[in-house]
Formats: C-alpha cells, structure tokens, sequence
C-alpha cells in the first residue's frame, strides 16, 4: 500500500499548498498516515524564511540517516528551491525535491518516483502558471483558502520570498470565482485569499479586475459569511480596499499590513517601497472606516544599521497605530539577499532586548485593546471545545479568539456547535485572548 506522511513548516500559504500536495497524492492512490514511521513517503514542505525554520528540516532529515528501511524522502517548498539538488548531498536518502514554483508537476515526479528514479528534481522557478488543482484535501471543514496569487515582484533587501516562489503570477476571477462558489456549495461559509502580497492581485483575464474587485466579488457568492484576506503590501494597499470592505460586512473587519519597521530610514534600506508617513496613511484610511477594522503587522527588529533611535521610532508606531496583534522577528540573514551587502550588524544579544521590550510594548497595548471590547456583542465563528476549561473557542471578525460559555456541551453523538455562528457578550479580556458567554 502507497502510504505517505507531510510535515508543515512557515506561514498560511505553505499549509494550503500541503492541503494541495496531499490532494494530488490521495487522487494517485496514496493513503496519509499520523507518523514518519507509518510511512513509506516521507515529505516535509519547507520554509527558510528565517534560519532556525530551515535547520528543523534538516534536523528532521538526520534522524532518519541510518534508518535504511526503504523509505522515500521529499523535500518540498522554500528550502528545496533554495538548497536545489544539493540536498541530494547534504541528506542521500532524500529522492525528491521540489520547489513551490513546480508543484504543478507533481503529479509527473510521483510517476518518476513510483518507477523507481531516486533522484527527483522540480526546480523551475520559469512558470506563469499557479497551483490550480481541483483535488484539494481541506484540513478545516469551515474556514477554506483560496490562493489567488503566487510569486513576489518585490526585492524587500531581508527576504528570500522572490528567489523561492518565483514571479507573481495571479489567477484569472472566472477561477477563483469557481473555486469560491464550489466551496460555499460545499458547506463552507468562511474563505481566506491567500497571496504573499495578496492586494498586488490583478486577473490575468480581460476584465483586468483589481484586488478591491476580486475581493467585493468573491463576497457578493451566496452562502459565504467571512471573507479574509493576508498579506497586504503597504505600497498597494489602496483606499479602495477599505471602500470594499464598509460596503460589505461579510469582508472581515480585519487588515494585516506588515510594516517591518516605524523608521522612514530603515524602510529604505530594507526596500521596502513606503515612508512611515505613506504607511500611516493606510492607517488613517483603516481607523477612518465605518467598521471596527482590526489592524495587524509584522516587525522584524535589528536590521543592519538600524540604531537605537531607529528602534525607538518603531514602538513610537505601535503606540500611535495600537496593534491588535503583531508578529515580531529578529532579523536574520538569509542566502542571496541583497542586505548581506549592507554593513552595521545588531549582535545577537541586541536583538534580543528589543525584541522583548517590543513585545512587552505589544502585550500591554493588546490588554489594552482586549479590554475595550468587555461588555460588547461579538459574532464568532465556533471552531471546537476545550475540555479543560468546559470552554467553546470562537473566533470574531476581527480574528480575536474568543472563549466562551454555553448550556450545550458536546457528547458523543450529541449536538456540536462547531461551525455555527453565536453572538457571545465579552466578559473578559486578556493579551492574547477573550472570555465571555453566549447570548441566549
Ligand atoms: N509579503 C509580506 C510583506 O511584504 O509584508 C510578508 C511575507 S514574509 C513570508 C512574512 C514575514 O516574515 C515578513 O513580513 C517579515 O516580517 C518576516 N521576515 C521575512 N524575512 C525575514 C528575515 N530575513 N528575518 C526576519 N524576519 C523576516
Ligand atoms: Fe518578501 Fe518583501 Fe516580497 Fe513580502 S514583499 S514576500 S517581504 S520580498
């Protein structure tokens, strides 16, 4: 029997590209089991975004070396297109690799595989193509991703995005709109687009759609109640999307806009194609809305050259935009960036204290913003129960996790509240969450 297991490492466009490759390979006869051991293919979809992602796998990797069992081993995504067929070196019992920009050819290096090839290679990164597969095996029964665009255009000096996903490439609105509407004929009624700058979007076809369109459009499909949308570039970030996002409640009042940092002069060097003042505009835009739009960022703190006074301008942001949430990173140097041409590097130690005063910054406005919402009426999605805490755990809008109290509790073969919408009054607020109980 064909069995496989996959591994996950990185971001949101990676675990929908996991749920695509499996898809193709149940579609081909294989069968997923829970562990490496079960397996006779053992695949892990990488990411080398920043350096400890990228050692994982390899970890991983090496404490198969000596099993000899005749396990196949894959190496997909960011790291196979980076490290190209010298994983053949660095691990020899690995026999595919395949980069993201590729997987359309999966279904051709599965047939080389099975035949018995042991040195399998996807590494094109020349395609104008996306990974569109009906054969999609979907992980979470209400909440679907649809990518809408692939690749970077940009040359942000940190990243190695453009050199792993190749160049952007969207595709057209008859499909995503297909796509969209098969999965609310489906059942389900959340769906987040999905690009690594999902508002550079623009359809290939002749209508020539921007993301605002694409965005308004997929919201108007009967039976979708949530519409989200990640990562949004500042530099395309128009007012049009937040237009978009006041005429029709079903888009979620929330935007991610990583900025990456609150100093006009490190956006510079880091590329990044805004001033603080041209990002803060995009906030006014967000906080001018008729909704409550949660506003979400990135910061990546220590990048070459950046000063103390530099710092202190990125948690000045924070306390002028007040994040709901943030992911903060410290800056780590990848392959064949420009940045390792630049000089002044943080040391390590550095790194780590801003990174923590950032994120001690971050908590307190959090419990701030948290604290905002005790006593208001929340619609959440419910997505499972807590057995310790007797707690359903829901999910707003504005992508809050809110816990919460109600007379059903789940039994077996009883009713489950999973998947249904509840209006929950907030009770209480912590950093990284809310409680509160179910309105009858
Ligand atoms: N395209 C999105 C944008 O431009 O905002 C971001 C995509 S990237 C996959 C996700 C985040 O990883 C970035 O926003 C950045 O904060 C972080 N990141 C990327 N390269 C990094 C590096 N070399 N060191 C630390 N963090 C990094
Ligand atoms: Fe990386 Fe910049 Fe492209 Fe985002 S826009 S994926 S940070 S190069």
């Amino acid at each position: 029997m064909k069995t496989f297991y996959i591994e996950t490492f990185g971001c949101q466009m990676n675990v929908h590209d996991t749920e695509k490759v499996v898809g193709t390979l149940l579609a081909r006869g294989y069968s997923q089991v829970e562990t490496p051991d079960e397996a006779g293919l053992v695949l892990y979809n990488t990411c080398s975004i920043r350096d400890k992602a990228e050692q994982k796998v390899f970890n991983r990797l090496s404490s198969f070396k000596r099993a000899g069992n005749g396990k196949v081993f894959g190496v997909l995504g960011c790291v196979a297109q980076q490290e190209g067929a010298r994983i053949f070196e660095k691990a020899p019992h690995v026999s595919l690799v395949c980069g993201s920009a590729s997987y359309t050819k999966l279904p051709d290096l599965l047939v080389q595989l099975e035949s018995g090839n042991r040195r399998v290679t996807g590494l094109s990164l020349d395609t104008d193509e996306a990974f569109e597969t009906p054969l999609t095996r979907r992980d979470n029964p209400h909440r679907a991703y649809i990518t809408i665009i692939e690749g970077c255009d940009k040359s942000c000096a940190y990243c190695v995005v453009p050199f792993k996903r190749g160049p952007e490439r969207s595709r057209t609105s008859a499909s995503i709109l297909e796509e969209a509407r098969r999965l609310a004929d489906a059942g389900y009624t959340e769906i987040q687009l999905l690009g690594q700058n999902v508002n550079s979007y623009r359809d290939p076809s002749p209508s020539g759609w921007d993301f605002a369109t694409m965005l308004a459009r997929v919201a108007e499909v009967p039976g979708l109640r949530r519409v989200r949308f990640t990562t949004s570039h500042p530099r395309d970030f128009g007012k049009d999307i937040v237009d978009a996002i006041d005429a029709n409640p079903v888009l979620c009042n929330h935007v991610h806009l990583p900025v990456q940092s609150g100093s006009s002069r490190v956006l510079d060097r880091m590329q990044r194609l805004y001033s603080r003042e041209q990002y803060m505009r995009r906030i006014e835009w967000l906080k001018a809305s008729r909704r409550n739009i949660a506003i979400t960022t990135d910061i990546i703190v220590g990048f070459c050259g950046e000063t103390e006074k530099d710092f202190e301008q990125t948690l000045s942001l924070l306390d002028e935009v007040r994040y709901d949430s943030l992911f903060s990173f410290k800056y780590s140097a990848r392959p064949n960036t420009p940045a390792l041409a630049l000089e002044d590097h943080v040391s390590e130690e550095e790194k780590g204290r801003r990174l923590t005063i950032l994120q001690e910054r971050q908590r307190a406005i959090q419990l701030e913003r948290n604290a905002e919402l005790v006593g208001a009426v929340e619609e959440v999605l419910v997505e499972g129960f807590n057995r310790s805490t007797g707690q359903w755990i829901g999910r707003t809008s504005q992508n809050r996790v809110l816990n919460f109290l109600h007379a059903v509790v789940p039994r077996p073969n009883g009713v489950s509240l999973e998947g249904s919408y509840l209006d929950v009054r907030v009770t209480r607020a912590g950093p990284n969450s809310l409680a509160g109980e179910a309105v009858a």
